[in-house]
């Protein structure tokens, strides 16, 4: 049994102060500001500090310089050390189907094996995406018609685990593909990703689950029917649509998007559709010559010296969603685990709850993270 006292708890909506978390055999068995600590057991004083719930990061291929299909193992620690305790690694549309199949097998191996257990599933980045938009596009193996004999046996491999797919709406026979993903997995949540789909073609895919879009505002088309006329195109539609969801990768600069952007996103969407992702990658590019990209350090670039996402862990982006848009500590926890959660239908993580798994972390008000509880046990 582990009480973490002297917390600061962080609930979706407002903070208890000098509050006590009790965790027993993984789970959250009671909190707040009378609770009874049992004889023996441990005690975390935590000093003021904030607990909230483990942050959860659906979209990262990395942790800043390893793929997790190269070393998952150590790709979950690093996150686990940051905070994340759920992630459902990236796999992006530049492997071709062997390689796809290869890396399904091998994080599958590696979830089986207990070593890596905040791996929770996959984020599908493709494969159908627009071969338009991305870093590597030029390495596209998907530009060929979407055809069941290509997309199938990946579908198959990664079942129940593949939480998230993500499609370019426009692509010819998306349908085909969507409903055959849904038949696998029903609890699949589709995102509309480098596209330049009009709204009608993504609303068309949202009674089949379409609830993200991807990394909004990157990678995304502009559309304009008429010149100097701003059209409708993805990042209007991800807007309009109370229902979907609008991930955010929120460097230190403000380079994925623009400090403004984020104020508008928060203000046009609410608090309760933002979910932050780091999308960390690895091409160990360097920072292109000049002002401009200036300070990047969080960045990842390619090396034709495009943005080919971050280098962040999800903690990063809680610590500069503060700092761009004065959110509190309080929102940036909805923003990395009880958004993400209510997303992928996690119902028994993502907040601070009694039954809830014992996924917890403390961060100062800065949100540098000082302890991560792992299903309950003290990890850093
Ligand atoms: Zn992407």
């Amino acid at each position: 049994m582990l009480a973490i006292t002297n917390a600061t708890i962080v609930m979706t909506d407002h903070y208890i102060y000098d509050g006590t978390v009790l965790v027993d055999d993984g789970k959250i068995v009671d909190f707040g500001r009378k609770v009874k600590i049992p004889d023996g057991a441990e005690i975390l004083d935590v000093n003021g500090a904030y607990v909230g719930p483990g942050l959860i990061d659906i979209h990262t291929h990395a942790d800043g310089e390893t793929f997790f299909n190269d070393d998952a193992e150590k790709a979950a620690d690093t996150l686990l050390h940051h905070g994340v305790t759920d992630v459902l690694p990236a796999l992006y549309y530049n492997m071709n189907k062997e390689q796809y199949l290869t890396a399904i097998a091998y994080l599958k191996d590696v979830m089986a094996s207990g070593k890596a257990k905040n791996i929770i599933g996959f984020y599908m980045e493709g494969p159908y995406l627009n071969p338009k938009f991305g870093c590597n596009r030029e390495n596209n193996p998907w530009k060929g018609p979407v055809d069941a004999a290509n997309y199938k046996d990946i579908v198959d491999a990664a079942g129940d685990l593949a939480k998230v797919w993500c499609l370019a709406p426009e692509r010819e026979n998306i349908e085909e593909f969507v409903r055959y993903a849904k038949s696998v997995n029903p609890n699949a949540v589709f995102a509309v990703a480098h596209s330049e789909a009009s709204p009608e073609e993504i609303e068309k895919i949202i009674p089949y689950g379409l609830k993200i879009a991807t990394h909004h505002t990157n990678a995304t088309g502009t559309l304009n029917k008429y010149p100097e006329c701003r059209s409708a195109c993805v990042d209007e539609c991800a807007l309009y649509n109370d229902s979907i969801y609008t991930e955010l990768i929120c460097d230190k600069v403000g380079i994925h998007v623009d400090p403004y952007m984020l104020r508008l996103i928060r203000k046009i969407k609410g608090d309760d559709k933002i979910v932050l992702i780091a999308d960390s990658f690895v091409e160990h590019g360097p920072i292109p010559d000049g002002d401009l990209y200036e300070g990047a350090t969080d960045i990842n670039f390619d090396f034709m010296g495009e943005i080919a996402g971050s280098k962040m862990i999800l903690d990063g982006p809680c610590q500069n969603i503060i700092k761009h848009t004065g959110a509190s500590v309080c929102q940036a926890f909805k923003f990395a685990s009880t958004n993400p959660a209510k997303v992928l239908g996690l119902g028994d993580r993502g907040r601070i709850a009694v039954g809830n798994v014992a996924n917890l972390i403390v961060v100062d008000h800065l949100f540098n993270v000082k302890y991560t509880v792992f299903g309950g046990e003290i990890v850093k």
